[in-house]
């Protein structure tokens, strides 16, 4: 079983991405063979950047996912832009992508009218890229959150039009979506999701947040004019903030529900937001003593990419010789 997925180095990861990503790539350690987690620098230039920064945004999420357990024994952690097989797939890929389908997807749609100055082409070629980046692993799950369903779609498509032309040269993927936490919510506006560009400030709780501004943050998180603490439709922020307690206190959503049947509101902010300090504090300890060595992590990303493309290498070798480019190779297709 090869689990592959990405994440961002963009700004400092929030909640939603830690429980509906990190914490699963952790686990996906244990049955992983391998693991591949990759910080992907080369969709972060999707959107405006400051090149200045992007390395050390990479080093931040590099010593995030460190500091919650992945361990580079255990799994393969590396920088996309290190391993150029993405990008040459992704172009190969784009051979079998339909453009309509692209022109549809909801995070294109959502990123470029937040743009100001261009809408870069590589904002539509985002799910392009990403689908490389699994296929080139011949992953066969991707662990993601509720928002990358359609773009796990749109790889899984990719890998079977692709099969049918060329021949059964790539694995289809499954996204592992979590049950619980799969789209946790801005605290202000919960009809949206916690995100890195486009959810609110208050609404938003980072990982390495002081214990004091993750309180004030739940303590004024946006409830509904009910006072039942239970899930349902009409109820999103309740809803988000039970599902936030269920997965950082180990637990199900219903026995939060029973636990606290009949409290009040604020009393149960305050309980989420205690209980998420104490989630968070020892990530946010680790982080600190991780981050201070650009060396060691450098490291752990250069010898992670060197894992990586002894992969990637043999699937790329693979796809050129199905797709007629490149001299006749002796690759398995040959
Ligand atoms: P951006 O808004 O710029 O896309 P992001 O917050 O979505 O940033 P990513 O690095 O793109 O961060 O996402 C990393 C992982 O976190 C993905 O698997 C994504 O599905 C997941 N994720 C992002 N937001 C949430 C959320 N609110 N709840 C659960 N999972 C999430
Ligand atoms: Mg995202």
């Amino acid at each position: 079983m090869r689990i592959f997925s990405g994440i961002q180095p963009t700004g400092s990861k929030h909640l939603g991405n830690f429980i509906g990503a990190i914490v699963q790539y952790v686990a996906g350690q244990e049955r992983g063979d391998p693991a591949i987690y990759c910080i992907v620098d080369l969709h972060a230039i999707t959107v405006d950047y400051d090149p200045a920064e992007l390395r050390e945004r990479v080093y931040d999420t590099t010593a995030i996912l460190l500091a919650a357990g992945l361990d580079p024994e255990r799994c393969i952690l590396f920088r996309q832009g290190d391993v150029q097989e993405h990008t040459e797939l992704s172009w190969l890929l784009s051979s079998v992508t339909p453009l309509g389908e692209l022109n549809r997807m909801h995070q294109f749609r959502d990123k470029s009218v937040a743009q100001r100055d261009l809408v870069a082409a590589g904002l539509l070629f985002y799910p392009v890229l990403m689908a490389a980046d699994v296929l080139a692993y011949r992953a066969h799950e991707v662990p993601v959150g509720e928002d990358q369903r359609e773009h796990v779609e749109l790889m899984r498509d990719a890998a079977l039009r692709f099969n049918r032309r060329f021949g059964e040269g790539l694995i289809v993927p499954e996204a592992r979506i979590p049950e619980v936490g799969a789209r946790i919510r801005d605290l202000q506006d919960p009809s949206r999701k916690m995100s890195t560009t486009g959810s609110t400030e208050q609404g938003t709780v980072y990982v390495l947040d002081e214990p004091a501004a993750i309180l004030k943050k739940f303590k004024r998180a946006v409830t509904d004019s009910g006072t039942e603490i239970v899930r349902a439709d009409d109820k999103p922020g309740i809803s988000g903030l039970i599902e936030i307690l269920a997965v950082v206190s180990d637990t199900s959503p219903e026995a939060i529900e029973r636990e606290f049947d009949g409290a009040r509101y604020g009393d149960f902010k305050v309980a989420v937001g205690e209980a998420v300090v104490d989630y968070l504090a020892p990530v946010r300890e680790r982080y600190a003593a991780l981050r201070a060595d650009d060396g060691a992590l450098e490291g752990i990303l250069a010898e992670g990419a060197e894992r990586a493309r002894a992969l990637a290498v043999e699937t790329l070798a693979d796809v050129r010789t199905r797709m007629g480019v490149g001299p006749r190779s002796v690759g398995p297709a040959a």
